[in-house]
């Protein structure tokens, strides 16, 4: 049984996006496998990752921390972005082999103290320093406290120190200078001889000067493009495909689908194609969204509904539209990007927004 939705995810791409990267990367290259690999199925991908000789990776959670360690060998370091949470004992890190990030004072007491409580050496743990996202890590001033207080660190081996850019997928935005000037100096002044890693897939392309010894690329490997002004360097992995149900003879007198919300003003053909918001299509397609059809652009005519989707197909000659029929959504002639932007959003969210209804298709690496 398939879905009239299909999803094929080219693992074999993926892996191909981490090695260029690699190559062109002096510093270590990482993957960010968090939330099951954008959307697109960890368990399928981190293996083939490690197989390509990825030896650290990046999830969100400590949920997700546990479901991807059984996929990659023990000697991979798994770091886990948002560290242990309020009333989560450290133990699970430590049991797990899970490398937290540690983000506040207070996590850094924690696992300090459940590290010297365990008694087997310093465990290691990443300090994530806040130089201008004001989300998560240590601003200058606990830099200080930190520095001020040598036991705070007692039991923690620091093997990562990391901070995260606001706006690297615009190159020439002052923030990435700056950020950069404070995440130099704040790691200087704590004085670690650890690596230092700061870039994401959009910073990787701002220069060797944001690599340091580790990037954290996760989108760039899934083919979204890290640089939205330039052309995307990254091979395409998704495809999304969505049969047609019915092909219909419209006239003005007709509307399209909830709401009324789209009237033809003349005679035309529409095709209902088995893709809708249960499958991870954005509502705010109507009225921009597009798809391919025998290699010709074919709009979208009213709302996403739940499972179902319409498309104006009047341009296309009469009789070549037929129920059965594939049309493309993100593909070779409409990328993922342009989907986002049709959308109203970007890649990172139509990745993840994907849902597990439709069939999913890997290729798998060779
Ligand atoms: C999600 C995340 C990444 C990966 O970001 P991409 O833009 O997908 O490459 C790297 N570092 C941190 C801290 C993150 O939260």
């Amino acid at each position: 049984m398939t879905a009239t939705a299909q999803i094929s995810i080219d693992v074999a791409a993926i892996v191909a996006n981490w090695k260029m990267l690699r190559r062109q990367v002096s510093a270590d290259v990482a993957a960010v496998v968090k939330a099951d690999c954008y959307g697109l199925g960890v368990r399928a991908i981190a293996p083939a990752l490690v197989a390509a000789g990825c030896k650290t990776f990046f999830v969100a959670t400590v949920e997700e921390g546990l479901g991807v360690r059984d996929l990659i060998p023990a000697s991979c370091t798994l770091f886990v972005l948002g560290g242990p949470t309020p009333g989560e004992p450290c133990t699970v890190f430590l049991e797990h082999g899970l490398t937290p990030v540690l983000n506040s004072l207070g996590q850094i007491e924690a696992w300090g103290k459940a590290a010297r409580a365990r008694g087997r050496g310093a465990a290691p743990a990443a300090l994530h320093l806040d130089t201008g996202m004001c989300r998560l890590g240590l601003h200058a001033a606990e830099v200080e406290r930190l520095v001020a207080t040598p036991r705070l660190l007692e039991g923690i081996a620091s093997t990562l120190v990391m901070s995260h850019l606001a706006c690297a997928d615009e190159p020439d935005h002052p923030k990435n200078e700056e950020q950069r000037g404070v995440f130099h100096t704040l790691s200087e002044r704590l004085g670690l001889s650890a690596p230092r890693s700061l870039g994401a897939s959009s910073g990787i392309f701002l220069g060797p000067a944001y690599h340091f010894q580790m990037v954290r690329p996760g989108v760039a490997l899934y083919g979204v493009n890290p640089q939205p002004e330039r052309p995307n360097p990254m091979v395409p992995v998704v495809g999304l495909r969505a049969q047609i149900l019915q092909v219909r003879d419209v006239d003005s007198a007709m509307t399209i689908g909830y709401g009324a919300s789209h009237r033809f003003r003349a005679k035309g053909r529409t095709a209902t194609v088995g893709i809708g918001y249960a499958d991870g299509l954005f509502r705010s397609l109507q009225g921009r969204g597009r798809g391919i059809l025998l290699g010709s652009e074919v709009p979208m005519v009213g709302r996403v509904s739940m499972d179902l989707t319409t498309f104006d197909v009047s341009a296309l000659p009469l009789d070549a539209v037929q129920p059965g029929m594939w049309m493309e959504l993100i593909g070779p002639r409409q990328t993922l990007d342009d989907f986002a932007w049709q959308s109203g959003t970007i890649g990172y969210e139509i990745l993840t927004g994907l849902t597990q209804r439709p069939t999913r298709l890997y290729t798998e690496a060779p």
